[in-house]
C-alpha cells in the first residue's frame, strides 16, 4: 500500500470514528429532550415549564408500553410508573426538585429559577442531561399584585379538611400566582406570540408579595353580601389602602366559608373587571405549597371531605380537581381585569376551560369521579386562550415579552417594553 492510499484510508477511518463519536453523542443527548426551551435561554419571569420527550429505551420497559396485548388500564398504570426528575442544581429553594409522572416518555416540568444561571438536571430511568437556563429579573411599573383580604377581625385561615393545615397562605398563592403568569408565558409562546405575560411583585427572595388586608366588615355583614356587592367592598378597600394605577389585582376573600350544615358557601365569590379580579379562599387546602409541589397537587386523588370543605371542583371530587378548578378561576378573573370577554371555545380560560387548568402543566388527568382511570389528553384538549382573546392579550401593556434578546442579556441593563 502506498503511504498515500495509507493516509487516505487511515483519513477514512478516523471520518468514520468520528461520525460514529458524534452520532452516539446525538443519540445520547435525546435521551431527555427538552423541546420547547435552548439551553442558554434567558428569561424575565421565574417559573419555567419545560416540555419534552425522554426516549423509550431510556425508560427501559418499551415491550411493556408499546404491547398490543395490554388493556388501556393496565397501560395507564404502566406509564404512571415512570417519572422524571429535574434538580435546579443551582438553588436552595424547597422547590429545588421537581418529580412528575410521564405519559409514554412525554413529560412536562416546572422549574422554579434562581438570579443567574441555573443548571437544570433530568433522570429519568438510568438516564440524564443538562440544560442551562438564565433568569434575569425585570423592573417593570405595571404588574398583577396579589391581595388576601380578611373580615374586621385579621382572621387569615382557610377552610381545610385537614387536622394539622400549616395554613401557609401566602406560599400557596405565591405559588398559585407564578402558575398563571408562566401559563401565560406559554400559551402566548405556544400560539405565535412570544413568551407575553405580566410580572408580579416579588420580594428580594423571589416570593410574591401577598398584600395582607382588612375589610371593615364583621363575617356575618359579610356573609349576608352578593357576589356583586362583595367584589365592589373589595375592590374599593384595594384602592383605598393600596391605591395605584399601575396594577391590576387578583384578590382572595378571606373570610369566605364552607356552611356544613345548609350545605353552601358562604361569602363566596369569583368576579372580575375594571382592574381587578377576585375569587375566594375556598379550595386553598388543596393548592399547591410551592412550584415543587405542583405536580402533587394537580394529581391528589384524596376524595373531598364535603363534610368540612367546599365541593367546588366540577364534580371530580378530588383534591386535584379542586386545585384545577379554583387556581383556574383566578386566571380566569384576571383575565376578566384584562378586559377579556367569555369565551366560547370550551377549552380557553374565558370559558369552563379553567377547570381544567392543571393540564398546562400535567401530561394527563389524575383519576377522579369524572374519569375512573388515568386519561391522556391531546394538545387539542389542552387548556387554552382563545385566538381573539389572544391578539387583545399581546397588545395588553400589563403583558411584556419576557424572553429577552440577547442584547438585553449581555448588557445587563434593566428594560421596560
Ligand atoms: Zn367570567
Amino acid at each position: 500500500m502506498k503511504m498515500q492510499d495509507a493516509f487516505r484510508k487511515g483519513g477514512t477511518l478516523f471520518t468514520t470514528l468520528a461520525l460514529a463519536f458524534t452520532l452516539t453523542t446525538a443519540l445520547k443527548a435525546q435521551d431527555i429532550q427538552v423541546q420547547n426551551l435552548s439551553s442558554g435561554t434567558t428569561l424575565s419571569y421565574p417559573v419555567v415549564l419545560l416540555t419534552g420527550e425522554v426516549s423509550q429505551s431510556a425508560i427501559n420497559h418499551p415491550s411493556l408500553v408499546t404491547s398490543e396485548q395490554m388493556t388501556w388500564v393496565e397501560r395507564a398504570k404502566c406509564d404512571r410508573q415512570y417519572s422524571l426528575r429535574v434538580t435546579n442544581l443551582s438553588s436552595k429553594l424547597p422547590s429545588r426538585t421537581y418529580q412528575t409522572t410521564m405519559f409514554r416518555g412525554e413529560f412536562k416540568a416546572l422549574v422554579e429559577l434562581v438570579p443567574g444561571a441555573n443548571r437544570l438536571r433530568f433522570e429519568a430511568g438510568n438516564k440524564t442531561n443538562e440544560i442551562t437556563l438564565h433568569y434575569q429579573r425585570i423592573a417593570s411599573n405595571l404588574k398583577v399584585r396579589l391581595v388576601y383580604i380578611t373580615d374586621k377581625t385579621g382572621n387569615t385561615r382557610y377552610d381545610s379538611q385537614f387536622e394539622a393545615d400549616p395554613q401557609d397562605y401566602s406560599s400557596r398563592i405565591d405559588t398559585a400566582a407564578k402558575l398563571m403568569q408562566t401559563f401565560l408565558a406559554e400559551r402566548m409562546y405556544t400560539l405565535g406570540y412570544g413568551r407575553k405575560t405580566f410580572g408580579l411583585e416579588l420580594d428580594p427572595k423571589g416570593k410574591v408579595v401577598v398584600h395582607t388586608i382588612r375589610l371593615p366588615h364583621t363575617a356575618a355583614h359579610l356573609n349576608r353580601c352578593n357576589k356583586n356587592e362583595l367584589w365592589t367592598l373589595c375592590n374599593a378597600a384595594v384602592q383605598k389602602q393600596l391605591g395605584g394605577k399601575d396594577y391590576k389585582n387578583l384578590v382572595i376573600t378571606a373570610f369566605s366559608r364552607y356552611d356544613t350544615v345548609n350545605k353552601r358557601p358562604l361569602a363566596h365569590t369569583a368576579l372580575g373587571g375594571m382592574s381587578t379580579g377576585v375569587i375566594s379562599n375556598l379550595g386553598m387546602c388543596s393548592w399547591p405549597r410551592h412550584i415543587g409541589d405542583v405536580a402533587r397537587a394537580f394529581s391528589d386523588t384524596t376524595p373531598i371531605c364535603e363534610g368540612k370543605v367546599y365541593n367546588d371542583s366540577s364534580y371530580r371530587n378530588t383534591l386535584w380537581g379542586l386545585a384545577a378548578t379554583t387556581i383556574g378561576a383566578g386566571i380566569h378573573e384576571l383575565g376578566h381585569a384584562f378586559g377579556l370577554d367569555h369565551s366560547s371555545d370550551p377549552h380557553c380560560i374565558m370559558s369552563r376551560g379553567f377547570d381544567a387548568f392543571h393540564r398546562a402543566f400535567m401530561v394527563d388527568d389524575a383519576p377522579s369521579d369524572r374519569n375512573w382511570v388515568t386519561i391522556h389528553f391531546s394538545e387539542a384538549e389542552n387548556v387554552t386562550i382563545q385566538s381573539g382573546a389572544a391578539h387583545l392579550l399581546a397588545s395588553n401593556p400589563w403583558l411584556k415579552t419576557q424572553e429577552l434578546s440577547r442584547y438585553a442579556r449581555r448588557s445587563g441593563t434593566a428594560l421596560a417594553w
